[in-house]
């Protein structure tokens, strides 16, 4: 065997470990996001039931792409994963994390009708320093499931830009400002995007990479994330 039968965030020894390798209360801990939610931004509301609207931030400035869905709540067991993934170079979670993914988006990928999945890319730099771009190995997976070829040439990170963790969100849209541009336009003129990063935080990367997208002729852009902070 491969993988001994061990969850991958507890390593508690989990006979019918299933495809996920996650144990039931690690599992538990993993919170989907559902309606109601955003239409364009995807966060969702504290009161449950309803429908789903804009929220108050899409009313006053709506974003530069059409619809943002993330899979799920960024914080305990689904954060130690892909922050376990990302900076701890388990590449092997891709795997977990791209099957819990395809569950929560899958329907909302369909619904958009994509023609090109493009995650968001790393400076060469950062690129570099890391071995691995964590967007483009969650890309590949998806972009077979969901029959979306994958462009990871295009759409380029022309700047190295600080790491937005500390960072409020005005200094991350400022931090990520000129930061992309596109190496084809053309490939993507009336075309339907769907871009793919790992975290929405406060959306000024996918904001930014959207409005290159959208400068460079992209019809419709949408955004799917493995994971988004959500306050509360
Ligand atoms: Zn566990
Ligand atoms: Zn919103």
């Amino acid at each position: 065997m491969v993988f001994p039968p061990l969850c991958h965030a507890c390593r508690a020894f989990i006979p019918g470990a299933g495809r996920l390798h996650l144990c039931p209360a690690c599992l538990r801990d993993v919170r989907s996001i559902a309606s109601p939610l955003c239409t364009f931004c995807g966060v969702p509301f504290q009161t449950p039931g309803g429908m789903d609207h804009p929220c108050g931030s899409c009313v006053i400035s709506p974003p530069r792409y059409s619809a943002a869905r993330a899979a799920l709540s960024f914080h305990g067991v689904a954060r130690d994963l892909i922050h376990h993934f990302k900076y701890d170079r388990k590449v092997h979670l891709a795997r977990p994390l791209t099957l819990l993914a395809s569950r929560a988006l899958t329907p909302f990928v369909i619904s958009t009708g994509a023609e090109l999945l493009i995650p968001v890319p790393l400076h060469r730099r950062r690129l570099w320093e890391r071995g691995f771009n964590q967007a483009v190995l969650l890309g590949r997976p998806l972009a077979k499931l969901w029959g979306i070829p994958l462009v990871v040439d295009n759409l380029r990170r022309i700047r190295r830009t600080e790491p937005q963790v500390t960072l409020s969100a005005a200094e991350r849209e400022l931090n990520v400002r000129g930061a992309f541009a596109m190496a084809n336009p053309a490939a993507v003129e009336g075309k339907r995007v769907l871009l793919l990063d790992d975290v929405y935080t406060t959306g000024s990367t996918v904001m930014e990479c959207s409005r290159v997208l959208r400068k460079g002729g992209a019809a419709e852009l949408y955004v799917v994330t493995l994971a988004r902070a959500v306050a509360g």
